[in-house]
């Protein structure tokens, strides 16, 4: 692939990057993505209610139908691919002001990531929706191939779910101030593999531009902030990522 020389200019000279991820950085792990032309919500829609908070706490069948999808998701067998793996050789360099991602996968951290803003939680946790209790997600998962359909939290009963915010569900703030704060104060803001529709995740690349970082956006589809970006790469993550975070550490001509 070919990079433009003014990116690659921008990248050496970059001394505090900061990174969104989304999506499109797990596929080629085997993990679909939600809205692209093979997502999970474009092939079925009613996907989509599972990870409606109002839908889950009123309709046990969604709960039972949730379960299910949790206990089948790709990422119980999936790996970290190159483009995790650059982001680690990133923050080992010491220029990585913050790994922020839209992902509830844990392949970041699979991959050998320490500082992960996860800003739309994680499924390899569960929560107990009414005490807040938190337990390992095989824990649940083996209750429920033991056959509960729905298992409540062993300490108050309450209804229990994975640790990730579902629509309707406000983000956890320390976690979105950490994300705010990085993409304020990095010198380059690389969002990849998001659609940038949704927010406020989407809006981090507005705060960084408003600060002064150059954004690049490296996606297969277009995005609502191709506009304001200074690059926008087109090729595929698993390439891309690589290339560029190798341009960086500078190890590639
Ligand atoms: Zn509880």
């Amino acid at each position: 692939m070919d990079v433009p020389q003014t990116l690659r200019r921008w990248l050496r000279q970059a001394e505090a990057i900061t990174v969104l991820s989304g999506a499109g950085i797990s596929t080629d792990s085997g993990i679909p993505d939600f809205r692209g032309p093979q997502g999970v919500w474009t092939k079925d829609p009613t996907a989509e209610r599972l990870s409606t908070i109002g839908a889950y706490i009123s309709d046990p069948e969604v709960r039972r139908r949730a379960w299910r999808s949790r206990r089948d998701h790709p990422a119980w067998n999936a790996e970290p691919n190159a483009a995790h793996a650059a982001l680690v050789d990133l923050e080992r360099s010491g220029r990585l002001r913050a790994l922020v991602t839209q992902n509830i996968d844990g392949l970041h951290q699979r991959a050998g990531s320490v500082n992960v803003l996860e800003i739309h939680g994680t499924m390899r946790e569960a929560e107990c929706l009414v005490c807040g209790l938190r337990t390992p997600m095989p824990e649940v998962l083996a209750r429920v191939d033991a056959g509960e359909e729905d298992p409540p939290c062993p300490e108050c009963g309450g209804i229990q779910k994975s640790a990730t915010i579902s629509f309707g569900q406000p983000l956890r703030q320390d976690v979105l101030d950490a994300a705010v704060d990085a993409a304020r104060s990095c010198d380059l803001f690389l969002a990849v593999g998001t659609s940038l529709t949704v927010q406020p995740a989407a809006g981090l690349c507005l705060e960084a531009v408003e600060h002064g970082a150059r954004l690049v956006i490296v996606n297969a589809q277009p995005t609502p902030y191709d506009a304001v970006a200074d690059a926008v790469l087109r090729e595929p993550i698993g390439v891309t990522l690589p290339r560029l975070v190798a341009l960086s550490l500078k190890t590639e001509p």
